[in-house]
């Protein structure tokens, strides 16, 4: 596999992920379906990512951190002596993966965790 394919299927994990805790944990918030300008996130995803507002601001942070990773090849980002994230946006990828790893072992998508990131 190469560093082409494994950013897509990064993204792709991080998107699923963050649809996963935005539905659960912000069920009331209002939800748009999210587009940036740097990424085709249906096509990514394989389906419309709907999220909040504040949701929808960490995804595109985290996608941009992800196109940007200087390190060939990544490693896992909990390994990575280079922190890229913003403080506050570390804080919440680190429980959207805690939240979201959880429900998807327990619904059995344990094909998602194979290449947790975080
Ligand atoms: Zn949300």
């Amino acid at each position: 596999m190469n560093e082409c394919d494994n950013a897509t299927r990064d993204l792709k994990t991080l998107a699923l992920f963050i649809n996963v805790y935005c539905g659960q944990k912000h069920s009331a918030a209002p939800k748009s379906v999210v587009q940036l300008k740097t990424h085709d996130v249906q096509a990514i995803a394989g389906r419309p990512i709907s999220l909040c507002d504040g949701c929808t601001k960490l995804l595109a942070h985290a996608f941009v951190k992800r196109a940007h990773c200087p390190m060939k090849p990544k490693p896992a980002c909990k390994h990575c002596p280079n922190h890229c994230y913003h403080p506050t946006y570390r804080e919440q990828i680190r429980d959207v993966m805690k939240y979201s790893g959880r429900r998807l072992v327990l619904t059995g998508r344990l094909d998602y965790l194979l290449h947790l990131l975080f």
